[in-house]
């Protein structure tokens, strides 16, 4: 199986921020998706997906930067505490592995 995946490691509602286009307060959802090579059982995480949506005006940015400066600053507090779930790096953790094995072992 070779292939790309994501998972949802985040999904969290903007406090205290009013969407901007539609003014509803607290009405922004922010997801983070952390996407992932698979190669056969080995995962290698890759780079983040972010989606804020709008419960109200039902728009969806997967650019923050068309937000205010200060939605933004909320939004990244959300996105910053996102990481990839550890057993993603799995797949450079066992090729760096075999690699340093097989150094050692043609010597
Ligand atoms: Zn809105």
């Amino acid at each position: 199986m070779i292939g790309v995946g994501k998972r949802l490691i985040a999904d969290e509602t903007v406090k205290r921020t009013a969407c901007d286009r539609c003014d509803t307060e607290e009405s922004l959802t922010v997801k983070v998706y952390s996407k992932f090579f698979m190669l056969k059982i080995l995962p290698f995480a890759l780079n983040r997906e972010i989606y804020v949506d709008c419960s109200s005006c039902k728009r969806v940015e997967s650019n923050i930067a068309v937000f205010p400066r200060r939605t933004q600053d909320r939004i990244e507090a959300i996105t910053d505490d996102a990481k990839h779930p550890w057993y993603l790096y799995l797949g450079y953790v066992i090729i760096t592995g075999a690699l340093l094995i097989g150094i050692i072992a043609k010597q």
